[in-house]
């Protein structure tokens, strides 16, 4: 049965002319997406993005994100934040945003639950070591990473590798530029990237610098006297405090995080929304070659964010129970890449086969890569034994 343009039915052709219609003249329409690396049948009722985000959501690698660490492993607690539920809020606020400025919200929502995917088991530390045991071929980096699992690591079809996204969604994915060899044709890359992704990766910071405070906090790891001289979260809380007494810990916390991630959005988005207009951005393309990029935070707030993610960093993030953990994790990552590069016979078939092709640090460094911290446990306990000083 062809479906038929009545009874509240819209087609692909009718979002997007509703897109051209609605959207601001900076964002991306989808109907004039630069394609895909393998052309493609569009779809009769999804738009260009909305199969893309659709992919992400069903590829193994986001499937993973689950048990992989942001800060905490997975078993320390069932309430802290793991890749995956960062993964979320971040798409939840950069949906938030793309929405405010009247940006494709399905390319930004792609982008933001996509940005991760390239993310080692424990988060940076196995990042760290892979980075340095590949010095020699190539470097390891998470970014890279994420584009080589949309590009090629995930398997969806007999004709070619990956999920074969949009060129606007892979060029969302390239935080920092290329500065590497990637076996398959990169997206277009002027000096900015789109608005979407621009919004998707502030939307990444709010997150985690919220999600990370609130874990901080619910583990005891910091608690509210130490926060109350930082910019921004000093003057929120004697504000909840006047308004409303004494209120338990947990509700406390919950509105010091609600707080900063409004305060943190709304000067997001009365600064980029000016910095649009002065600029006179009336096209995605004039986006992409301005100088600086035009999704920021004001001055003041931008600097209050800084202090805030460097008291994060030396309280937190490299406070000792969250460091000793990092130095065990890298030890994990670090014993798997070497076991596997001394004895291939331990690697699956599928990940030999990808020698010739690949090399063999480049398809181990996937195969690592791509474990959840759980797996990677489980991979040393096998192969190094239950007393091989690792005790998370
Ligand atoms: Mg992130």
């Amino acid at each position: 049965m062809t479906p038929v343009e009545s009874g509240g039915y819209r087609s692909r052709r009718t979002l997007e002319d509703n897109e051209s219609r609605q959207l601001a003249p900076s964002a991306s329409c989808s109907a004039q997406s630069r394609g895909r690396l393998y052309p493609e049948k569009e779809h009769e009722f999804r738009t260009a993005y909305q199969r893309d985000r659709d992919r992400v959501v069903h590829s193994r690698a986001f499937r993973r994100l689950q048990y992989k660490t942001q800060v905490f492993v997975h078993h320390e607690g069932d309430h802290y934040r793991n890749r995956l539920t960062h993964t979320l809020e971040g798409a939840q606020i950069t949906r938030t945003i793309a929405r405010v400025l009247g940006l494709n919200e399905d390319l930004a929502e792609a982008i933001a639950l996509a940005h991760d995917l390239g993310h080692t088991p424990f988060g940076h530390a196995g990042e760290r070591v892979l980075a340095e045991m590949l010095a020699s071929d190539g470097g390891f980096d998470h970014n890279r990473q994420c584009l080589r699992v949309v590009d090629l690591l995930e398997q969806r079809h007999i004709d070619y590798p990956g999920l074969n996204l949009s060129d606007e969604t892979r060029e969302g994915i390239l935080k920092h530029g290329c500065h590497w060899t990637h076996p398959v044709q990169l997206p277009e890359l002027l000096a900015q990237r789109s608005l979407e992704a621009q919004v998707a990766d502030a939307a990444d910071e709010i997150a985690y610098l919220n999600h990370d405070l609130d874990d901080a906090l619910r583990a005891e790891i910091l608690n509210f006297e130490m926060i109350e001289d930082l910019p921004l979260l000093g003057n929120l809380m004697r504000e909840i405090r006047g308004q409303h007494g004494a209120i338990p810990d947990p509700v406390f916390r919950s509105w010091i995080v609600r707080g900063m991630i409004d305060g943190l959005v709304t000067d997001l988005i009365a600064t980029s929304c000016a910095r649009i207009e002065a600029a006179g951005l009336d096209s995605s393309e004039a986006v992409r070659r301005q100088a600086t990029r035009t999704i920021a935070l004001s001055a003041e707030v931008d600097r209050a964010r800084r202090e805030l993610k460097s008291f994060l960093f030396d309280r937190f993030y490299n406070h000792s129970t969250v460091l000793s953990r990092t130095r065990r994790a890298e030890s994990v990552v670090g014993d798997l890449f070497r076991v596997f590069c001394e004895d291939p016979a331990r690697l699956p078939e599928g990940v030999r086969e990808r020698f010739s092709g690949e090399g063999e640090a480049r398809a181990i460094a996937d195969y690592v890569a791509g474990m959840t911290d759980r797996f990677a446990l489980a991979e040393h306990r096998k192969i190094l034994g239950s007393d091989a000083g690792i005790d998370f």
